[in-house]
């Protein structure tokens, strides 16, 4: 969700005229606040997840038997539900109430269809917190579900496949491509949250940043009877339309969809540095693993993911820093959307596998350096700093260098990359996190969390294993390129390190050696490599917990096994299948109203687990809980960065 100051928020041309001085007071405030914190340690393992829900409404659909079309309809109508605004304050009410103490927490998110909950505290270092996650999303899920009317559901989908569609929001609402915030085609301004004005003040600042309304082309699925060229008769609000393309011309596109994250807390700075750098080859193994999104704006996509979508959906680059004209009012020439994947890793062993060109605020980077912080980070931060700050409160503007960081949480917050290093706040008990934030989000608790779970294990595996899994990062962004297309799991391979240089740490043996995999081999392993589960086996083997925690994690390994021999699909692969095999598909790549309503009403019963397709899930389901078990014996084993047979008593 990223900082919510409150306040008047200023136009884009008042924004810029403070440009620098956000910049360069943000820079004094992170160097404040690292030599405060820069040599805590000590702090324990603590994380959490995110997860983002999409308000949708299902309905009987009116249409009478008589109609013509009868054959190409639905029973439903589904629609996205605009009513966050008013469910959110209930949602708050105890957290509220209890002075920030609750079960669960509530946020809102960019669309104002959405929603996202977070556990009401971060879980700790004992394996049997892995099985509170998914009691706890339940818990969640039932809470939101409990405040929606009888016919709205609250569905963890990664994309509402016909946004932007006519009569996609209930109450509907008609885009003003001539004005307004986001001047789409097909968005109306109404799908932005508009209970916090940091969601409109950045699609305003973006698009006006970049001089014009942000223009998303993704390549379309090609059927047989695709439409060639245009897949729509052009309008002047849609020039920049590309052929064969799915067309999308605002920020609401990516950033209405909801994704899955999760944040680590490392005990020090270092271990932090270590976590950002080793989850990062892990990024687009995820990416792939749970792609979820092959449908937009009606149309299938040649892709699985949203991940193009939300970078193309906030890119605030002017024609001169994309490199389309001469450099004259920029400063910089820029590679990346705000939103895209990470470009520097920042431990000492991750400087040799930096191959990319990190293009940096060289002033900014004087300053850090001169003030002695790490130059790995230095330069990460020069680089995040090279971006203007897009949302700004008059009221905020004049801000103490050592006591508040909003200025540095402003660029911060929206440098939206597939990893976060996140500094202690100001005036908390926090340390040094590290945010994962490629997944996409499954329809059901059970997968959320098995994917958390995963990934949990897999930062325990590091720590514990002490494997590396570095690699250039040019290879990295290969992997995600390759993560985002369709049956990335079945098609493509990933670059990766091989078993034999696992714990290698000569760099230029790793870039001779790496080799390519397929997600089943780097998950279940092969002969070349040990296998990402098979590790995290290893590590519990060596790890007493319950018989109930770890009947779940069994149960989600399994998932996430299946997942990538193929076993059982994507939902991205199930989303995909059930509209080609829809009876009214026209093989022409649409997911028309009657499609996607049916898919929603599926996505309904998948959720409540009245249906369970054969293909997606397994028949089995955990022991999740939501207390901890009541004896932890001795044995008890942490999740600590190393196995101790005997826990402290
Ligand atoms: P964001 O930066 O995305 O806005 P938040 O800071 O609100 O995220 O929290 C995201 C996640 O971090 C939540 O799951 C929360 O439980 C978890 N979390 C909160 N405190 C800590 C902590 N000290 N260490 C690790 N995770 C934490
Ligand atoms: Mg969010
Ligand atoms: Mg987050």
């Amino acid at each position: 969700m990223g900082l919510l100051s409150e306040g008047t928020p200023l136009s884009w041309s008042e924004t810029q005229k403070h440009s620098e001085h956000v910049r360069q007071h943000g820079i004094r405030q992170f160097i404040s606040l690292y030599y405060r914190l820069k040599d805590r340690t000590k702090d324990s393992l603590k994380w959490g997840d995110e997860v983002e829900y999409q308000l949708v409404r299902l309905t009987k659909s009116a249409a009478s038997s008589s109609d013509q079309q009868q054959q190409q309809q639905s029973q439903f109508a589904s629609q996205l539900s605009l009513v966050a605004d008013q469910i959110l304050p209930e949602l708050q009410r105890e957290e509220i109430e209890n002075g920030g103490r609750a079960s669960t927490l509530w946020r809102p998110e960019y669309a104002a269809y959405m929603v996202e909950g977070v556990p009401g505290e971060p879980y700790g270092h004992l394996l049997a917190h892995l099985n509170l996650v998914e009691a706890n999303m339940r818990k969640r899920r039932a809470q939101v579900q409990s405040l929606l009317g009888s016919d709205v559901y609250a569905l963890t989908l990664t994309a509402f496949p016909r946004l932007g569609c006519p009569d996609f929001c209930y109450p509907g609402a008609k885009p003003t491509p001539e004005g307004g915030v986001s001047c789409s085609a097909f968005l109306p301004d109404e799908v932005i949250y508009s209970g916090h004005p940091r969601f409109r003040t950045l699609t305003r600042n973006i698009r006006e940043r970049r001089g014009k309304k942000v223009a998303i082309n993704i390549p379309v699925y090609r059927d047989l009877n695709t439409p060639d060229g245009l897949l729509e008769p052009p309008t002047e609000h849609t020039a920049a339309a590309l052929p064969g393309h799915i067309y999308m011309d605002a920020m609401g596109f990516g950033m209405g969809c909801c994704c899955l994250q999760m944040t680590f807390q490392a005990c020090s700075i270092t271990e932090a540095y270590l976590l950002y750098d080793q989850l990062t080859p892990l990024s687009p193994v995820l990416l792939a693993l749970s792609a979820a999104s092959p449908v937009h704006r009606g149309w299938l996509a040649d892709t699985d993911t949203r991940w193009r979508v939300i970078s193309g959906a906030v890119d605030c680059r002017t024609d001169e820093e994309m490199g389309l004209k001469p450099l004259e009012r920029n400063r910089f020439r820029i590679a990346k959307s705000r939103y895209d994947s990470i470009d520097s890793y920042l431990s000492a062993d991750g400087q040799a596998y930096n191959d990319i060109p990190l293009t940096m605020d060289e002033d900014i980077l004087r300053q850090l350096m001169e003030a002695g912080v790490e130059p790995s980070l230095s330069r990460h931060l020069a680089h995040l700093f090279i971006r203007d700050p897009v949302s700004l409160f008059s009221e905020k503007i004049h801000q103490s260098d050592t006591e508040e960081s909003d200025h540095f949480e402003n660029i911060q917050s929206t440098n939206w990359q597939s990893m976060r290093f996140k500094p202690p706040p100001t005036n908390s008990t926090i340390g040094w996190r590290v945010e994962f934030r490629c997944a996409e989000v499954q329809l059901t608790d059970f997968e959320n969390a098995a994917y958390v779970v995963f990934i949990v294990l897999l930062t325990r595996v590091l720590l514990t294993l002490q494997i590396d899994l570095l690699m250039p990062i040019s290879k990295v962004d290969e992997n995600f390129n390759r993560a985002q297309q369709r049956d990335a799991v079945k098609r493509q391979k990933f670059f990766f390190r091989s078993g034999a240089h696992l714990y290698d740490n000569d760099p230029e043996l790793v870039k001779a050696e790496l080799r390519e995999f397929t997600l089943d081999e780097i998950v279940n392993g092969c002969q070349d490599f040990p296998g990402l589960v098979p590790l995290i086996r290893q590590y519990l083997s060596m790890s007493h917990t319950d018989v109930d925690t770890m009947c779940t994690l069994n149960q989600y390994l399994n998932l996430i096994q299946k997942r990538a021999r193929g076993e059982l699909l994507t939902t991205a692969a199930w989303i995909r299948k059930f509209v080609t095999e829809h009876p009214v598909y026209q093989r022409d790549s649409r997911c028309t109203e009657a499609i996607s309503s049916d898919l929603m009403a599926k996505c309904v019963e998948i959720t409540q687990g009245s249906y369970r397709p054969d293909e997606l899930l397994p028949c089995t389901s955990s022991k999740t809980s939501d207390t901890l078990p009541q004896v932890i014996s001795d044995a008890e084993l942490y999740l600590d960065n190393r196995p101790r047979r005997n826990g402290p008593k």
